[in-house]
C-alpha cells in the first residue's frame, strides 16, 4: 500500500491555514463609476449637509403656520434650482415646487393638493399647517462632516449613489484579485474539438473561470497544460508573475504524472496536500514567493465543490470582504441518504423553503465526483458528517447555501 506523504487534515483547518496565508491587496484608487462590487479602503465622511438649504419636500405653498388666515395671496413661484428673494409674510404664501428652497419667512408648506384657488391670485388653505411639515431641514438626511460609509463596505447601487450625493468621485477600494486559471491533463481537449478514443473534453478551466469571476475576482485563462514536468513549470512561473493567485486543476493525485504537488513541494510550500472531505480529498494548498496556489483535483465536481469551500472565501478575504462565508442553514432531509463515513462529504442538494418556514433539501441524484450534473440546479452543499453512515429521511442536516433557495409553491402564489 503507497500512502500519500500528506496528512490528512479537517476541512475547517484547510480553510483556516488558508486564511492565515492570504491577506487582503493593496487598495487602489478607482473611479466611483467603477466601484460596484469593490470593498472600500477608507472611511468615507460627508462634506456637506444633504439637504444643503431648508426644501420643500412637496409641490404647494409655502406659509407662516401661525398666520391664521385660511385664504393667503400668492406673490410669487420659487422652482428648484436657485435660491429665490421672494419674502412670505402674514397673509402670503409662495408658490414652491418639489426640492425648492424654502422661501424666507416661510416655515411649512402646505401640498398643493391641500389647496384651492381663491380669486385670481390668492389660494385657500384646507388644513391648518403646523411649523416644520413638508420642509425637509437642513442636514435632514445627511450632516456635515458625518461618516456615510465605513472601511469594509461592499458598493452597491445605494452606495454608489450616495458617493455622487457628496462629490466623492474617486474612492479607495481593494483591488479585484486576479486569479490565473490554467487545467493540467494529457488527456484534454478544448470544447470545440472533437475528442479523440483516450480524450475528454477540459470543463475545469471554464467552470473555475467562472467560479472566480462569480466571487468577485478576475480571471485570467492560463490555458491548458500537458502533463510534463517542463510545461507545468513553465506555465506555473508565468502566472506567478502574474497573478494574485493562481488555481490549477488536475495533477495532484498520487499518478505518476501528478506533477502539481512536486512542483510546489520543490518551489514554495505546501500547507496541505490532503483533506479530509469528499469530493476533493487530495485539494492542496501551497504558496510560492508569497502568492497563494489552490490546486483543484480533476473531477469536475470535486474542483468545483473545493473552489467553493476553500478558494471562494480566500479570493473574498483578498478582495477586503470580512464576510466570507456563505449562509448556513439546518435543513430537513426528504429522503434517506447513505454515504462512506471515512470523511466528511459534501453532496449537492437543493433546499426549499416551505410556508411554514421549515427548510428542507433533497440531493441531486448520483454524486460521483465526475457528475457535474449533480451540481447543475443544486442551491445547496450538504455537510454529511464522518462517522455516521445513515441518515434517515427527516433528519436534521446543516447546508451551505451556494444560490438563492426558492420557497416551495404555495396556491396563494400561484
Ligand atoms: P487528475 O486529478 O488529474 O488525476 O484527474 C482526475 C480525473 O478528472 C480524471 O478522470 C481526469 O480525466 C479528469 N479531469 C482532469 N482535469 C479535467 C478537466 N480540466 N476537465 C474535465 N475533467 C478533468
Ligand atoms: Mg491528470
Amino acid at each position: 500500500m503507497r500512502e500519500s506523504p500528506y496528512p490528512m487534515i479537517s476541512v475547517e483547518a484547510a480553510i483556516e491555514t488558508i486564511l492565515q496565508h492570504v491577506r487582503p491587496l493593496t487598495p487602489v484608487t478607482i473611479n466611483f463609476t467603477d466601484a460596484l462590487g469593490f470593498v472600500l479602503a477608507e472611511d468615507i465622511d460627508a462634506s456637506e449637509a444633504m439637504p444643503p438649504f431648508a426644501a420643500s419636500a412637496v409641490d404647494g405653498y409655502a406659509v407662516i403656520a401661525a398666520d391664521p388666515s385660511p385664504v393667503r395671496r400668492v406673490i410669487g413661484a420659487q422652482p428648484a434650482g436657485s435660491m429665490g428673494t421672494l419674502t412670505v409674510t402674514p397673509g402670503s404664501a409662495v408658490h414652491v415646487m418639489t426640492g425648492a428652497p424654502l422661501p424666507a419667512g416661510a416655515d411649512a408648506v402646505v401640498m398643493i393638493e391641500h389647496t384651492s384657488p381663491e380669486g385670481d391670485s390668492s389660494i385657500r388653505l384646507h388644513v391648518q399647517p403646523a411649523a416644520g411639515d413638508n420642509v425637509r431641514p437642513i442636514g435632514q438626511d445627511l450632516a456635515a462632516g458625518q461618516r456615510v460609509l465605513s472601511h469594509g463596505t461592499v458598493l452597491g447601487a445605494a452606495e454608489i449613489g450616495l458617493l455622487a450625493t457628496i462629490g466623492r468621485t474617486h474612492v479607495s477600494v481593494y483591488p479585484r484579485p486576479r486569479v490565473a486559471v490554467l487545467s493540467t491533463g494529457d488527456e484534454l481537449v478544448d470544447p470545440h474539438e472533437q475528442p479523440r478514443p483516450g480524450q475528454i473534453r477540459d470543463s475545469n478551466r471554464y467552470s473555475l473561470l467562472s467560479a472566480v469571476r462569480e466571487a468577485g475576482g478576475q480571471p485570467l485563462d492560463w490555458g491548458r497544460i500537458p502533463d510534463r514536468a517542463e510545461a507545468v513549470q513553465e506555465a506555473l512561473e508565468s502566472a506567478l508573475r502574474q497573478a494574485d493567485a493562481v488555481l490549477t486543476s488536475g495533477g495532484v493525485s498520487m499518478g505518476e504524472l501528478d506533477l502539481i504537488k512536486p512542483y510546489l513541494a520543490a518551489r514554495g510550500t505546501i500547507h496541505f496536500g490532503r483533506v479530509r472531505a469528499r469530493p476533493g480529498k487530495p485539494v492542496t494548498f501551497a504558496t510560492v514567493d508569497g502568492i497563494p496556489v489552490f490546486a483543484m483535483p480533476g473531477f469536475p465536481v470535486s474542483a468545483l465543490v473545493s473552489f467553493e469551500v476553500y478558494v471562494r472565501p480566500a479570493l473574498l478575504k483578498m478582495a477586503g470582504h470580512t464576510h466570507l462565508y456563505r449562509p448556513r442553514q439546518r435543513v430537513i432531509i426528504e429522503h434517506a441518504i447513505r454515504h462512506e463515513p471515512d470523511r466528511v462529504e459534501f453532496q449537492r442538494a437543493v433546499v426549499r423553503r416551505h410556508p411554514d418556514g421549515r427548510y428542507t433539501a433533497h440531493t441531486t441524484g448520483y454524486q460521483g465526483s465526475g457528475r457535474l450534473l449533480s451540481m447543475v440546479g443544486a442551491n445547496a452543499l450538504l455537510v454529511l458528517p464522518a462517522e455516521q453512515e445513515t441518515f434517515p429521511a427527516g433528519s436534521e442536516l446543516e447546508a451551505w447555501l451556494i444560490a438563492p433557495v426558492r420557497d416551495v409553491e404555495t396556491p396563494a402564489n400561484n
